[in-house]
């Protein structure tokens, strides 16, 4: 590898400082870096007082036997209590915890907190009756539904750590994850609203179960929310509808309280990059690290915000950022069950104009497709509720970035761009909104009490300007303890890069800029060589989408024998651009030439109607690399829309 580690290439010099009002009044000032620093551990410790324990800690991190962390050692709580409970007993019980809005227009319903604790006290006891124990884990496998959110916290009132598995994989993700986490139970529904129609979910379940039995695995039970009315198979000796068993148990449940670190949940990664790895968070770390930032970055002001983070359920962040943050912070959210653009393609704003929302989080694969589709549908609604933005999962291209801070933002709120992962748990890289003046593209720098930092082949920290790969240095409270079942894989797969140091290796590239700033430059493993030269997918990405035809890019590296790599463009174009025109190739070559130079130039740039994504809208680049390299595509598992790649290909050979 050449000593820059990728070439530094792409530039940004608009910035945006944190509006006087939030700076004002914001949560967390600079300060808390400075406090951080000189004393982590006591700074957690205080984050950590945001709960309530049954027992605190006598330690507050052990670090003994690395990489296998201990946070607030001996302390004894319960996520469900915290999360639901204590705000009830605070006499918060008649607040909104949950403005759920059904994908059929005028299906809503309203969750106050005392309702979620009945419901979810009624939960637990209907699990209890199934068998249900402490240690036992329990498959979630639902559309975004209030008993989806009943279900997670239920099972946290058990210690019986969940699993949630996206309602858009198959019968075959959700059999490998049942057998891989040995669920006992699966909480499910006959089916879900999609696009305007339903569509069944239990037959996915009655395979999987089928498929899981045929590897020695049998689930004993599957507890079944009814939601469209569809007709289900049934079998008596091991489904339970939900309206039965819940709605008929009691309302009365008190709470055990467990261990720090009892596990909370496992959660399978997005696959992404390969075979998805099942990751295990636990109780105590993992909600004083997502209440902590929830209340930072958001500046989530419990009495008057009204948050919502648009992510499904079925990834992390709808665990950390919809359910187990921002409800051990007494939040009012809105969680919606259906696809943006149904039934029409301004959904989204007409539900942030009805509830007032005021903190918006969502995805860049989002925002860049409404700005494919173009301003005049989020114009025709008032959005100046909102206050504050974020964005997660992958980089946001600054053309995106300025399309969502002038176009939903009103050209007054600040974006947090927030990254993280599964692994981590928590976001650890972000502005801070009162604090931070943001740039467009940057994730900026590292949360208080948190040591990011780029470092080079060697583990040493590069300097202002250069690129490298992102680590952390330190244990924080939400890092997941394990991959489930397999501490060697664990090791293996996020310790062993930087074992001499010690280091956390998250597997993205990243750079500083002049500033200091961090800049996410995607997967080390999509890092493309081209001559000899190190070219990041994000910084040609985001030059091809500053192009106002692009709506949205994805660039892999094809083997070349000229160059070793060529870079390879699919893109997609705005609506107003119809088709392009004759020489759209060409012009969007040039322009990626002119923006960032020669070596980055696509060698090919296919215009493609839609790209590969897993259920979290981040692009499967490893299926495109394939079609660019004239291959068989590789696993299509986790892909939310699996007819994607047979679209791109057919595209592709019909220009021929
Ligand atoms: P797998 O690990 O199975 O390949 P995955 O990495 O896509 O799947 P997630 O944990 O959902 O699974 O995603 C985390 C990744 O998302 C990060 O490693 C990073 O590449 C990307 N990411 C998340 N937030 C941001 C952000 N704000 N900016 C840039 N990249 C981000
Ligand atoms: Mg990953």
């Amino acid at each position: 590898m050449s000593e820059e580690t990728l070439s530094n290439l792409s530039r940004e010099d608009r910035t945006f400082e944190p509006p006087a009002e939030l700076a004002e009044h914001a949560n967390v000032t600079a300060e808390a870096y400075e406090r951080a620093a000189s004393d982590r551990e006591a700074f957690w410790a205080e984050a950590a007082e945001r709960l309530d324990w049954e027992q605190t800690w006598d330690r507050v991190l052990d670090w003994d036997d690395p990489p296998f962390a201990k946070w607030f050692v001996g302390g004894r709580l319960n996520a469900a209590y915290n999360c639901v409970d204590r705000h009830v007993e605070a006499g918060q019980g008649d607040k909104v915890a949950f403005h759920w809005v059904g994908e059929p227009a005028d299906d809503t319903r309203t969750l106050t907190y005392q309702q979620l604790q009945d419901e979810v006290c009624k939960a637990a006891n209907a699990l209890t009756e199934l068998g249900v124990k402490a240690g036992d884990r329990v498959a979630i496998y639902l559309p975004m539904l209030p008993e989806t959110v009943v279900a997670m916290l239920a099972c946290a009132r058990l210690g019986a750590p969940h699993t949630v598995v996206f309602g858009g994989f198959s019968s075959d993700a959700l059999a490998s994850r049942l057998t891989d986490c040995e669920a006992k139970v699966v909480i499910t529904s006959d089916g879900g609203y999609r696009r305007g129609s339903a569509s069944p979910l239990k037959p996915a379940v009655d395979e999987a179960r089928a498929k899981a039995a045929g590897e020695g695995f049998e689930v004993e039970h599957v507890l079944v929310v009814r939601r469209t009315g569809q007709e289900v198979d049934w079998d008596d000796a091991v489904d339970v509808w939900w309206h039965e068993a819940v709605d008929n148990a009691s309302s009365e449940h008190t709470c055990e309280f467990f261990d720090s670190e009892h596990p909370l949940y496992v959660m399978y990664t997005s696959g992404t990059t390969g075979k998805p790895k099942g990751i295990l968070h636990t109780t105590g770390g993992y909600l004083t690290g997502t209440s902590y930032t929830h209340h930072a970055i958001f500046d989530h002001k419990p009495e008057t915000d009204v948050y919502w983070c648009t992510a499904d359920v079925g990834w992390v962040t709808g665990h950390s950022y919809m359910v187990y943050g921002p409800l051990a912070n007494g939040a009012t959210q809105v969680m919606y069950e259906g696809t943006p653009d149904t039934p029409h393609k301004g959904r989204w704003w007409e539900i942030i104009q009805e509830y007032g929302v005021t903190i918006f989080y969502t995805a860049p694969t989002a925002i860049r497709t409404f700005m494919k589709q173009g301003r005049e549908i989020p114009d025709g609604f008032d959005l100046s509720s909102i206050r504050l933005l974020g964005s997660v999962g992958e980089s946001i291209n600054p053309e995106a970035y300025m399309w969502y801070r002038e176009v939903i933002g009103g050209d007054r709120c600040p974006i947090v761009d927030t990254w993280w992962q599964t692994e981590t748990g928590q976001i650890l890289i972000s502005p801070l909104p009162g604090v931070t003046a943001g740039k467009p593209g940057s994730a900026m720098t590292a949360m208080p009490g948190i040591e990011a930092d780029v470092v080079d082949e060697a583990g040493e920290s590069v300097p202002d300007g250069s690129g490298g790969y992102l680590v952390v240095k330190s244990p924080w409270p939400a890092m997941l303890r394990t991959i489930w079942g397999d501490d060697e894989r664990f090791k293996e797969t996020y310790w062993s890069r930087f074992a001499k140091q010690g280091y956390y290796f998250a597997g993205d590239g990243a750079k500083k800029d002049d500033d200091g700033d961090i800049w996410l430059l995607g997967r080390v493993d999509d890092v493309m060589n081209v001559s000899g030269h190190r070219l990041s997918t994000t910084e040609i990405e985001s030059a091809l989408v500053s192009h106002p035809k692009v709506a949205e890019a994805a660039v892999v590296g094809a083997a070349d024998e000229t160059t070793g790599q060529a870079v390879c463009a699919f893109v997609i174009l705005r609506d107003s651009a119809g088709d392009g025109g004759e020489d759209i190739v060409e012009e969007l070559r040039k322009h990626v030439q002119k923006e960032i130079g020669a070596i980055a130039k696509p060698r090919q740039i296919m215009i493609v109607p839609e790209l590969p994504k897993t259920r979290s809208g981040k692009i499967m680049r490893r299926l495109l690399k394939d079609v660019a390299e004239h291959r068989e595509v590789g696993d299509v598992t986790t892909l939310a829309d699996s007819s994607v790649m047979n679209l791109i290909s057919d595209g592709l050979s019909s220009e021929k």
